[in-house]
């Protein structure tokens, strides 16, 4: 009987760095597949970036859906949104599908930590069939070469970095309050979406916010937009000159991801 072949994955977030990964890998692995876990809620940025990325690796980039929408979990979550503590919507409607989409196969897959990500962890997979492999950081990739292999890829990174710092939902918690007024700007059909997932529960009195301890409708306020803008440029100002005396790679590895870790599968 012959072995059963073993499958090589790199999931894609959408991210620079599984982006840069994926450029990185071309060619190195020909049976390579390359996935990417769609919530169906990922910003339009995202799906034309990874259109140019498949045309660019000439190869297909599975989307993998879940088999519910966002809507459906928050349902039986009884409203309560996901946030950087319970992440049910990354165990839903990320991971299950691409646990589904791996089944029970031998599997190599290829993760983008980089080399100055030391500390960095996080799901790739609990299976037993699934090995992890750190190609960035096997090879001293750091943030600086991943922004230079997608410049010299000719891809540059996903338009959204114009005004947001990680891919994944246009609803997601871990965006940062001026990304949130970002989105108002730029998406404010996406912005009113997410408004209309935030509640309060009668009974008990209890808000279901976004943003902890403000709701989007307190954040759009335009007297709450100018202050939230003004803080970020007054923090802008201050990296700035912080960093006046630093080299072009130390500034990259300086800006690492501040507060608690995002999930792997929706941002790297
Ligand atoms: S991108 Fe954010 S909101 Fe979307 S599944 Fe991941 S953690 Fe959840």
């Amino acid at each position: 009987m012959s072995e059963k072949k073993v499958r090589h994955i790199l999931a894609l977030s959408g991210g620079k760095d599984s982006s840069a990964l994926a450029v990185y890998m071309k060619d190195k692995v020909p049976e390579m597949e390359y996935v990417f876990c769609d919530t169906g809620d990922e910003l339009q940025e995202t799906y034309d970036y990874l259109d140019k990325l498949e045309f660019y690796l000439r190869k297909k980039i599975t989307r993998i859906n879940s088999d519910r929408p966002f809507s459906h979990y928050l349902k039986l979550y009884r409203g309560v949104l996901p946030d950087s503590r319970t992440r049910w919507c990354t165990r839903m409607l990320k991971i299950k599908p691409y646990e589904l989409f791996v089944g029970d196969d031998e599997v190599v897959s290829y993760v983008g930590i980089r080399a100055d990500e030391p500390y960095r962890t996080g799901y790739i997979s609990t299976k037993p069939g699934v090995r992890a492999v750190y190609p960035f950081r096997e090879n001293n990739i750091r943030k600086a070469d991943v922004f230079r292999i997608l410049e010299e890829s000719g891809l540059g990174v996903p338009a959204y970095y114009e005004w947001r710092s990680r891919s994944g939902c246009y609803f997601c918690f871990f965006q940062q309050r001026i990304e949130w007024v970002n989105l108002l700007e730029r998406h404010p059909d996406l912005f009113k979406k997410a408004m209309e997932y935030e509640k309060n529960d009668p009974l008990t009195g209890e808000r279901f916010t976004w943003v902890e301890g403000e709701s989007l409708q307190e954040l759009s306020m335009p007297h709450r937009v100018a202050q939230i803008k003004e803080q970020h440029e007054m923090r802008q100002a201050q990296m700035k000159q912080d960093r006046s005396n630093l080299s072009l790679g130390k500034i990259f590895e300086s800006e690492e991801d501040d507060g608690e870790m995002p999930c792997l599968m929706c941002h790297l």
